[in-house]
């Protein structure tokens, strides 16, 4: 079910409980403002998201609403996770399905990185 927008933040989404820990994940990375783990269901080889530790609904959200540390820590740490996966080499797709047109699940900003394999075409003609 896509994310409707402008949507407040719900506690109790998937991504909120992997950060409290009610919920496993398989880390990759973690600092002060992010948490990166491996997509359960991925669309790639390689397939990782990447979430701010903050509660934010969306990149909309986040972008409006985050401080600057907050938006820097996050975009450095989406760069430090590809180069941990070593796919600055071959290259990688970011992306960010915001609200329910852009096919949101998880109302908890995130970053997908996808990698491993030539990606195709941007979206489906
Ligand atoms: P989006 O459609 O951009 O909201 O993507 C949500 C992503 O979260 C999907 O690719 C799901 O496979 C992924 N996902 C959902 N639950 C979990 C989970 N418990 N651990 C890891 N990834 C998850």
């Amino acid at each position: 079910m896509a994310v409707k927008g402008n949507v407040p933040y719900d506690p109790q989404n998937v991504f909120a409980r992997i950060l409290r820990g009610e919920l496993p994940c398989n880390k990759v990375y973690e600092n002060d403002y992010v948490l990166a783990f491996h997509d359960i269901a991925p669309k790639a080889p390689i397939h990782v998201l990447v979430i701010p530790k903050a509660p934010y609904v969306s990149f909309a959200d986040f972008s409006q609403n985050a401080s600057e540390a907050e938006i820097t820590g996050f975009t450095r740490a989406v760069g430090q996770v590809a180069r941990i996966l070593q796919v600055d080499g071959p290259g990688y797709r970011l992306l960010s399905n915001v609200g329910e047109e852009g096919g949101q699940e998880v109302p908890h900003f995130h970053v997908h990185i996808f990698a491993g394999r030539a990606l195709g075409p941007m979206l489906p003609e």
